[in-house]
Order: C-alpha cells, then structure tokens, then sequence
C-alpha cells in the first residue's frame, strides 16, 4: 500500500507535517511535548538529562506522566536521579524512592537492572545498543526506540499504536506499526529533529483528539486528514 505514494504526496507530507507541528508547538506541550533543540534530552517535559529520561522510561508505564515528573523531583531533592546512583541503592530502597508509580516493586527491579547495566556498560554506549535496551525487562521495541531517538539520538522513528492509527486515518490506508515506522523513516531520513518532531507530534494528536470516536474537528491534522474529508462529505 504505502510504495503506491506518488512521490508528490510523499513531498507535501513532509512539508505539511513539519509545518503543522510547528505552528503547534503549544498542542504538543499539552501532551508533555518539548519543542526544543535536536540533541538535547528535555524533549520529554520535566526531563534534564539522559538518566532520568532512561528512569522516566521505565516509570511511566502505567503511570500517569505528571505522577514521573513528581518522582523525578523527588529523586532530584534526594540527589539520585542518576543511574550510577541507582546502582548503589537496593531494590528496596529504589521501591520506596518510586512508591508513587503503579507495579512500583516490579518498577524498581527494572531500575535496579538497568542501573547496574548502565554502570557496567556505560550510559552513552547502552542508549544506542536496541539489543542491549531490549535484554531488560520491561523495555520492549517501542520504548527501546524511543530511547534510541530521544536519548541515543538516533535516527529511528519509534514504532506505535498511535503511529499505526493516525498514519492510517489521514493516508486513508491501513498501515501496520511497521509500515507507519518505514514509512516515517523514508520521509525523514536522518534528519534526528524532524523524526522527534513528527513523533512528538503523532503521539500528541493520537493522545487528544484520535480516539476510536475521534475530535476531528479540533484535529490539528483535519486539513490533511482523508478519514475526516470522507466523513464530512458524507454528513453533508
Ligand atoms: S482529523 Fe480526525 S481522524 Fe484525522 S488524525 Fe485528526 S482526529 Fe484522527
């Protein structure tokens, strides 16, 4: 389906997304989007450095994000939001420093893991292993590429139920996590802000307005979007 894209549509695509999550930096920030220089790690709100964007990772399944931020903090105040620190701490210890978070116990064994991993291996090196990110528990393709782009930077559009459903809707295709994936990385290429950018800004409309009923008309995406043409054609 998606090699049938005329290189036209290919080309006002890029355009038209870039443009859009520009002029919408402030819908992003709404979904915990940072707008902000190509390789730095606050791309993820409340976010300062690549630790905590590794420990905020882990964390934020099944928590709400302003739950992580909280914890963050509070590991700041207490002087351990690295992982070199973490790793010196006991499963305990880290449990009751993540407590807030929902599955806090499993939480602080992955922590645990992925500190003592990081210490051995080193934090730059282990954020641009996928193979080595995915030998820990918890951390599965989609957040392993996630880290590769926004701790790594990498140049890999991480996969998502978001991607998959948005690129579906506005394309008028079905696209798998893949093909939105591919699809992603063959506009964009290498270029590491436009693929954090586009992320950002796929999972910000798949969190506000994509639902399974979703806000078309406050979409930032309507102009483009063939799921919404279609159906207003057919409400008029
Ligand atoms: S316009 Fe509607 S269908 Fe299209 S991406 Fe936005 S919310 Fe989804």
């Amino acid at each position: 389906m998606r090699r049938a894209l005329a290189e036209e549509v290919k080309r006002s695509l890029r355009t038209d997304f870039i443009r859009i999550f520009k002029e919408n930096e402030r819908v992003l920030r709404e979904a915990g989007w940072i707008v902000t220089d190509e390789k730095s790690p606050r791309w993820w709100d409340g976010v300062e450095s690549i630790d905590e964007l590794l420990i905020s990772s882990i964390l934020v399944q099944m928590t709400k994000w302003e739950t992580v931020k909280r914890i963050l903090q509070k590991m700041r105040e207490k002087g351990v939001n690295s992982l070199e620190r973490l790793a010196e701490l006991s499963e305990e210890e880290i449990g009751e420093l993540i407590r807030q978070a929902n599955f806090y116990k499993t939480k602080a064994k992955r922590l645990k893991s992925l500190a003592s991993l990081a210490s051995s291996i080193g934090v730059e090196k282990l954020v641009k292993d996928e193979g080595m990110l995915k030998e820990i528990e918890g951390i599965g393709d989609e957040t392993a590429e996630a880290i590769l782009l926004f701790a790594g930077n990498v140049p890999v559009f991480p996969r998502s139920n978001y991607a998959k459903k948005v690129l579906s809707r506005v394309l008028g295709i079905e696209l798998s996590k893949e093909e939105a994936k591919e699809l992603i990385e063959e506009l964009f290429g290498k270029d590491l802000f436009n693929l954090k950018l586009v992320h950002a800004g796929i999972v910000t409309v798949g969190k506000l307005y994509c639902f399974s009923k979703p806000k078309c008309n406050s979409c930032v995406f309507k102009e483009l979007c063939k799921y919404y043409t279609v159906s207003r054609n057919e409400t008029v």
